[in-house]
């Protein structure tokens, strides 16, 4: 792969865009509202220029913990971690809803779980759904059903329900915005020495045993495990993926 094949969002004609909550929400359990303006005004000004954009949104288990008083983000247990879903998943969408619509788009919420993926039927609707509200130019706000998904069938992380949501959309390319700029031959946060890897043409073991799961917010839930799986299962549907760190405006 060179350059020219390199992943380029702005060739893309549907696009996911995958906000990890650390990006989202800061340690206190407060929104990051300058920073999401800066990435809503990106978003708006692809969405004006014809290009489809949904957003996969996690942080509803961050923001809810907050407004629950619960210990440890809300994820002590999977009764809170539902509780603190389905808290902060209304403020959350509340949050799009309204920074979307200062800028001239419409949003939608949808809250998927495994189980819907996996049933060709629902599948399908899923599919007609997003590509329906995408062909309107409406702003899909996509995440997990947490409330209802058991600790068994849920995806548990964001990363690769952004992929699932990549293949369902038939998008083109899924980007993670993440508290990490890439793929790093090590978990920087732990490691010094480590070294970007700026492409992964291929996934084998040797990038596999590059990842770790842990993160440095401990508030979002996969690490760079579940970021080279999503990567696995866009790359499988022929969809770029793109790791980009979300720590810095627009
Ligand atoms: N669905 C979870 C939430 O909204 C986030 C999952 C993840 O951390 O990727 O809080």
């Amino acid at each position: 792969m060179n350059e020219a094949t390199r992943f380029s969002p702005e060739r893309c004609r549907r696009l996911i865009v995958k906000v990890g909550s650390a990006l989202l929400v800061d340690p206190d359990g407060a929104i990051r509202r300058p920073w999401l303006e800066t990435l809503v005004e990106d978003v708006a000004a692809r969405a004006h220029a014809g290009q489809q954009i949904a957003i996969v949104s996690s942080g509803a288990i961050a923001l809810g913990a907050r407004r629950l008083g619960l210990p440890g983000g809300g994820r002590a247990s999977l009764e809170d971690a539902q509780a603190a879903a389905a808290t902060g998943q209304i403020a959350l969408a509340h949050v799009w809803a309204g920074l979307l619509k200062d800028k001239g788009l419409r949003a939608a919420q949808i809250l998927v779980t495994l189980g819907d993926l996996e049933d060709r039927r629902r599948y399908l609707n899923a599919t007609a759904t997003i590509g329906r509200l995408l062909a309107l130019g409406v702003v899909p706000i996509i995440n997990e059903n947490d409330t209802v998904a058991t600790e068994q069938i849920r995806f548990g992380d964001n990363d690769r329900l952004a992929a699932r949501v990549g293949q369902v959309a038939d998008a083109d390319g899924v980007i993670l915005l993440s508290d990490i700029d890439g793929l790093y031959t090590a978990n920087p946060h732990f490691h010094r020495d480590a070294k970007l890897i700026p492409l992964v043409p291929h996934i084998d073991g040797e990038i596999e045993a590059m990842a770790d799961n842990r993160s440095a917010s401990g508030m979002g839930s996969g690490g760079m495990v579940s970021k080279i799986e999503a990567a696995r299962i866009a790359a499988g549907a022929g969809i770029d993926l793109a790791i980009i760190s979300g720590r810095i405006p627009h």
